[in-house]
């Protein structure tokens, strides 16, 4: 056998990862951290008695600082570090030290993860490399980097504003040191523990005393490693991770990385003496909450919860209940007064940070939607919206985020280009509106007579119509929603990690060289090339090519080798498979013919130019928020993907479309393809340059009509090609994205002549020009409407005056034929007869000229109609309008019918 497709090996979790090597790194500590640096330090390695870990301390202990094993919080109103620093202030310290060890700062990525397909949101500072730096395949902008990256996190929603130290959206201050045989050794683990230690010591001041290393591990974005998390008063202040690790192969890294995290909001407070986080991250916001809304927090009983906050974190907690009776009893509250308390002002301190998350995901081009992320940012404005309808707050929604922009502004000057933040922030409060009233009424329907609903059941309303915890609250205040529920409903979403298939070749082969890049309009030609590698009977390995293989959203190439027909061309690692119906005549080492489908390609270089070009005036049409969210490039028409809040108008469309064909006719713009290294492409073009997704190399090639992608594509000289691009679609294929749909060329042509053939056609029948169209047609309209009108009228005076007849007459009850098919049309009559049948208490039962439909109306309260019905049918279900009866007329008497 020459060779196979690998099989899918079977991936662990990163909860799995941890469990699993724990006990290894544990056994092994010399080997996996830093035990000489820290021996030199002064520290001492200890075992907790509680929790079993290794923790690093320099003076004698038996439980680590974990709070759960150490008791709580020792920081709170008495700092313990020499320095008071602010939120910026701390970034800017940290900064300073780490420059005499040679780190660069960079700036902060977007929190959308444009460049990691598998990330919706930036949750970590290591995603930023992730994941072609740490696999090899990409350069860091420097070996030595340091970073303020905002991360956005949407599984502790129920820790944020209660344990001081948990947020939706927060600043992830970063330290990674790169090390490969590409890079050269930089620092590692000795090095890495000893520049924190200095920091932590010398520049915040923090006492050797106060500080423990513990000894953990840590997994996610594909690797994985031992870690040295540090804590001080209780409190974790950052991980240091030493990734070194492949998670799904299990093997060693080719690139080594220390990948410190540390969270900025904890390190700010705790160099304050403030109770809380919240307190030092948004002063401004929070101050602006507080008067508004008339609560401010009580500072004994903050700084009193604050030292057990951190035993309400319902990740690490067994029973949230029992954790808060006791920390109420610790502080000497019972349990309402110590609500009473906290929920109002966790509801500010909530909504300072959902609003920051909001102001950055938007910004960085997310939009609140309810799919993907999008669905993340839907709930949690909508959970601010609840806070502010269940405490009754007074706030100015625009407001707090002008004053986030005023706190963070100068660091992050990209946050005062708001564009169209308050136009989506307007929109999403006028949805919740219309839908919170429906949302009540099926949380009625659903909780009436019910005397016990399972978690499960509101699990499944947040996800099917964002029925939030707190909105059930306010519907009830008395039902039980977990501490946990947003775990809860993020463990059920956990997501499936995805394994790339690869080929496996029978040998080495050299990567294969890429004619269509070299010469994209050589392709028009037939090549030669040599046969290196059959895979499978099936896929041919040339060692050049100008088969373009299916990537960037545009289809693969198709054609002929040696006459045999060419369907699939895919590629992995820099090596082309071209897949061939037969290969019984193809031999490997033999020189052979190709030729691509020339025709086919052409128009697909036109439709991929064409949507660069579609993006970049979409954006200069609907605003800077747009973001290319797919796109698909096929024989015939190509479709483009964007994020927008709401449906395109026609005229935006119009807009759209000429000024396409502007850049296409009037002023063609010539493209230009330039290879950048993926930093310098970010500095110059930003991150925007992802639109088509992440690519997996150092070097990117950028490609520039209007706008500047990285792209793999192949692409025209000149928009002028395109000839002529026609939008035929406009739809919202999901909230938050449109999907524009255009043909070119002669497809657009034949396009339009269809839709003229079409007025051309309406022209002979209605015997009018082409000009006069909407006029004739609006005239028909309204006649059609007036005739429809008196039809109605005349019908319903029919049929009251042959049910009139009927109540007038003798028998008590009476059948009636009505000459309609429509039972719409007898509705409104019979209501205005239903009180003279009542006054009369006899029975009615109407049936319509040719539908199985049977009226039945009675004065007498005492007949069950449905029973009195069965008596001539035995089919009878109840219809849709007021007390019909649906009946089989077939099973009718014929005397009845001969009525
Ligand atoms: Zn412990
Ligand atoms: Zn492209």
């Amino acid at each position: 056998m020459s060779s196979q497709i690998q099989q899918e090996p079977k991936i662990l979790s990163d909860k799995e990862i941890k469990k699993k090597m724990k006990p290894i790194f544990h056994k092994n500590y010399q080997k996996f951290y830093p035990v000489d640096k820290l021996d030199t330090l002064g520290f001492k390695r200890n075992i907790c008695t509680n929790c079993g870990r290794g923790f690093w301390s320099t003076v004698d202990r038996e439980v680590c600082d974990e709070s759960v094993c150490v008791g709580g919080y020792r920081f709170i109103g008495k700092p313990l570090t020499t320095k008071r620093l602010g939120y910026k202030e701390t970034w800017d310290a940290y900064v300073d030290i780490f420059k005499q060890w040679d780190y660069k700062p960079i700036k902060r990525y977007p929190v959308v993860s444009r460049w990691y397909d598998a990330l919706e949101f930036t949750a970590a500072g290591i995603n930023v490399f992730q994941p072609y730096i740490v696999q090899g395949k990409q350069d860091p902008p420097y070996q030595r980097v340091l970073e303020p990256q905002m991360c956005l996190r949407f599984n502790d929603l129920d820790n944020v504003g209660i344990t001081g130290t948990h947020y939706s959206a927060f600043i992830m201050v970063g330290q990674h040191v790169f090390n490969s045989k590409k890079l050269g050794e930089s620092y590692w683990i000795e090095d890495g523990i000893e520049q924190i230690y200095i920091f932590l010591n010398k520049r915040l001041g923090i006492s050797s005393h106060d500080l423990i290393f513990m000894e953990d591990v840590w997994s996610g974005g594909g690797n994985y490693g031992p870690s040295m998390e540090f804590f001080a008063g209780g409190m974790e202040l950052g991980n240091q991770v030493y990734i070194q690790f492949d998670s799904a192969t299990m093997e060693q890294l080719d690139t080594r990385v220390i990948d410190m995290g540390a969270g900025l909001e904890r390190w700010s407070w705790f160099c304050s003496d403030k109770p809380t986080s919240y307190e030092t991250t948004f002063p401004l916001v929070l101050n602006y909450l507080y008067n508004q809304s008339g609560y401010k927090p009580n500072k004994d009983i903050w700084t009193h919860f604050m030292k057990y906050a951190g035993l309400l974190n319902v990740d690490e907690t067994d029973n949230i209940s029992e954790s808060w009776k006791e920390v109420a009893k610790k502080i000497g509250l019972t349990k309402k007064e110590l609500d009473k308390e906290i929920y109002p002002i966790r509801a500010l301190y909530t909504i300072a940070d959902h609003t920051r998350n909001l102001l950055f995901a938007i910004r960085d081009g997310a939009l609140p939607s309810n799919v993907g992320g999008g669905y993340n940012l839907r709930n949690i404005l909508r959970r601010c919206y609840s806070f502010i309808d269940e405490f009754e707050f007074k706030f100015d929604f625009h407001k707090i985020f002008e004053l986030h922009i005023e706190e963070l502004g100068e660091w992050f000057p990209e946050l005062k280009e708001t564009g169209s933040l308050y136009d989506i922030l307007d929109l999403e409060k006028k949805r919740y509106s219309e839908t919170t009233e429906k949302n009540k009424k099926s949380l009625k329907r659903l909780l009436k007579g019910k005397t016990k609903v399972t978690i499960d059941t509101f699990i499944d309303l947040y996800d099917s119509q964002g029925i939030t915890p707190e909105l059930v609250k306010q519907y009830d205040p008395t039902i039980d929603i977990p501490h946990d529920f947003y775990l809860r409903v993020q463990e059920r979403h956990e997501q499936k990690k995805v394994v790339e298939k690869t080929f496996k070749l029978t040998s080495s082969v050299p990567k294969t060289k890429q004619l269509y890049y070299e010469n994209t309009y050589g392709s028009k030609k037939s090549f030669k090339a040599n046969i290196l590698d059959i895979i499978n009977n099936e896929w041919i390995v040339l060692d050049k090519t100008h088969f373009y293989p299916e990537g960037g959203g545009q289809a693969a190439d198709i054609g002929t080798i040696n006459s045999e027909k060419v369907i699939d061309v895919q590629s992995d690692s820099d090596i082309i498979f071209h897949k061939v119906k037969k290969t019984t005549k193809l031999k490997i080492n033999q020189k052979i013919t190709a030729q691509i489908d020339w025709f086919r390609r052409y128009e697909l270089m036109k439709l991929h130019s064409g949507t660069h070009l579609v993006n970049a005036v979409a954006y200069d049409v609907l605003g800077k928020h747009i973001f290319q969210a797919g796109a698909k490039k096929s024989p015939g028409k190509a479709h483009l993907d964007l994020t927008h809040f709401k449906s395109l108008t026609q005229d935006e469309i119009d807009e759209i479309e000429r000024r396409v064909n502007y850049y296409i006719n009037s002023e063609p713009i010539k493209s230009t393809i330039k290879i950048y290294p993926r930093d310098q492409a970010e500095a110059k073009f930003s991150t925007s340059i992802y639109a088509g997704g992440a690519i997996p190399s150092t070097n990117l090639r950028i490609v520039s009509f209007k706008d500047n992608e990285a792209c793999s594509g192949t692409h025209l000289n000149s928009t002028g090609e395109i000839g002529f691009l026609k939008i035929t679609s406009a739809e919202r294929i999901q909230d938050g994205i449109v999907r524009l749909t255009y043909v070119i060329g002669q497809t657009a042509v034949q396009r339009v002549q269809k839709q003229e053939s079409l007025l051309r056609d309406l022209s002979e029948i209605w015997k009018v020009g082409f000009d006069d169209i909407p006029k004739t047609g609006i005239k028909f309209f309204e006649e059609w409407k007036k005739l429809g009108k008196e039809v109605k009228s005349l019908q319903t005076s029919l049929i009251s005056s042959v049910l009139k007849t009927a109540v007038e007459g003798k028998k008590d009850i009476e059948w009636v034929q009505l000459p309609f098919r429509d039972q719409g049309a007898i509705n409104p009559a019979l209501e205005n007869q239903l009180d003279s049948i009542k006054a009369k208490s006899k029975t009615l039962v109407v049936y319509l000229e040719s539908s199985p439909i049977l009226l039945a109306i009675s004065g007498d309260p005492n007949l069950n109609l449905v029973e009195y019905l069965q008596k001539f049918s035995k089919n009878v279900k109840e219809g849709k309008i007021m007390r019909a009866y649906q009946v089989d007329k077939s099973s009718l008497p014929e005397d009845i019918i001969k009525l």
